[in-house]
């Protein structure tokens, strides 16, 4: 049995200590003041923005981009925060070769886009450090709102009705606040505790307090809230996990990919994390590249992540799957879990079977089985809702909503990733927390809920 990378099993201290803080430090250094001024000349500040257009909170990217060429790292942070409040996560996690940069007009000419999200992240990081805070709340209006879920839709939910005057108290599950910023966000994308920064950055406004510890549905109802507040909103993400389906997945060996990564994130030291020697990572999308890139830098020696479709198939972008690639992860397509193969109740590897599409366009087995021997398999495949709250109505799956945010219940609001449309991203909760909360506004306002 070997030492380090080639000690086989599940085993912590797989690389020397001071690996693992160049392993997990920053994936892209920020730019430094004369490299934004570069950065920013490049733009050409275009009429009718298709960057603006392609970011799902609508941040006048023009705007901020010459505030930061007139050497304003402020005024444009200020740009940045009156759509996003949480523009430095956004910054920093944001699939940008998807959204603005895919949209720029540099990109469609040569190729290369301007850094739009690495400009964005020097503003907003300017502003942080300087304690900068750019809102006055308005009078209070005396109502009170309750906010379910403190990731990044219950953080802009929470920030914009404070905003507006009302009181708001977030309630949260888990010992902090963050949702997956804190909790599932690959720690090289935002390393130094910034979660937790951004949290007290947003809360500095006023008017919100935080609950942690709180689970609607075990601690608290729907219907006990309606009783206290004004109105609810819900951004409860997605807590279940989708099962393998696979014989043998209970096998000491095979885990949650989220929970992997949840601890990944909330622990002091990587250097007692154990992962295996030859991983195998289930899934297409962000969470499976993310439970495999961290494999590799906590020290696995081989890690495969098994896809069942085509490469142009999977949810995670040609960007990330390059990032897979670069950490020396492998990436193999149209196989699909059939049986985990154990050895004394452990994980030994993993049968696959091809996959094709027939003429009809269905996934279908072609019969053929392959075998990759493995010591830990993650499940990533794909997560679900774990709670409707206690009621509202649910639209494939998910919390079904309006083009507002309104669930079937008189007073609730829902929006991010547990609330049915949209796309299961951060910029894209905070645009539906945010808009909610405008809704929740119009209504307490003397507007209607529909
Ligand atoms: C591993 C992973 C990596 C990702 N990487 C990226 C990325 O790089 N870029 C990107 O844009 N997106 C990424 N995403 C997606 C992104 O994190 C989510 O879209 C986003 O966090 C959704 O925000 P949310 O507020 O809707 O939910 P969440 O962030 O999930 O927050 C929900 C909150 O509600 C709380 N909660 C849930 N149920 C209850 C309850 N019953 N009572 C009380 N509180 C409750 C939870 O504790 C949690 O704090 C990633 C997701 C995962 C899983
Ligand atoms: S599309 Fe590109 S060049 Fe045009 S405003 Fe946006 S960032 Fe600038």
């Amino acid at each position: 049995m070997g030492e380090g990378l080639r000690k086989d099993g599940i085993a912590p201290g797989r690389l020397p200590a001071d690996q693992y803080a160049a392993n997990f430090g920053d994936l892209h250094p920020p730019l430094a003041r004369h490299e934004a001024l570069v950065e920013a000349d490049r733009c050409y500040f275009c009429f009718d923005a298709p960057c603006q257009t392609a970011c799902p909170t609508s941040i006048d990217i023009p705007m901020f981009i010459r505030e930061i060429l007139t050497d304003n790292p402020l005024g444009a942070a200020e740009t940045i925060f009156e759509q996003n409040i949480l523009g430095g996560m956004c910054a920093r996690v944001c699939p940008t070769e998807q959204l603005c940069e895919e949209a720029c007009v540099r990109e469609t000419a040569e190729g290369k886009p301007v850094k739009i999200g690495q400009l964005q992240r020097y503003a907003t990081d300017t502003a942080m450090a300087a304690e900068a805070q750019f809102f006055t709340r308005a009078a209070p209006t005396g109502k009170r709102v309750a906010v379910v879920g403190a990731g990044p839709a219950g953080l802009a939910a929470a920030h914009r009705l404070a905003l507006h005057g009302h009181d708001v108290v977030i309630h949260d599950g888990r010992p902090k606040p963050g949702g997956l910023n804190e909790y599932g966000i690959a720690s090289y994308k935002a390393p130094g505790g910034f979660a937790q920064a951004e949290v007290d950055y947003v809360t500095a406004l006023g008017g919100i307090s935080i609950e942690t510890g709180k689970l609607l549905g075990e601690d608290f109802t729907l219907a006990e809230l309606g009783g206290s507040f004004d109105a609810v909103f819900l951004g409860l993400g997605l807590g279940g996990v989708n099962a393998l389906r696979a014989e043998g997945e209970d096998a000491d060996g095979v885990d949650n990919a989220i929970d992997f990564i949840a601890t990944l994130r909330q622990a002091d030291d990587l250097a007692a994390l154990p992962v295996g020697r030859r991983v195998v990572v289930i899934g297409g999308g962000m969470t499976a590249v993310d439970a495999a890139v961290q494999s590799r830098l906590l020290g696995a020696e081989e890690v495969t992540i098994v896809y069942r479709r085509g490469k142009e198939h999977m949810n995670a972008s040609g960007y990330e799957q390059d990032l897979a690639a670069s950490k020396g992860v492998t990436i193999r397509h149209w196989l699909a879990p059939r049986r985990v193969l154990t050895e004394a109740g452990r994980v030994s590897g993993i049968e696959l079977g091809y996959m094709a599409l027939d003429e009809t366009g269905a996934l279908r087995p072609t019969g053929e089985t392959t075998v990759i021997a493995c010591d830990q398999v993650f499940k990533a495949i794909g997560q679900t809702l774990a709670t409707d709250g206690g009621g509202v109505a649910l639209a494939g799956g998910k919390i079904a909503v309006d083009a507002e945010g309104r669930t079937s219940m008189p007073g609730v609001w829902a929006g991010g990733d547990c609330a049915a449309g949209g796309d299961d991203l951060t910029v894209t909760a905070v645009a539906e927390g945010r808009d909610a909360a405008e809704s929740i506004h119009r209504f307490l306002s003397g507007g209607s809920n529909g």
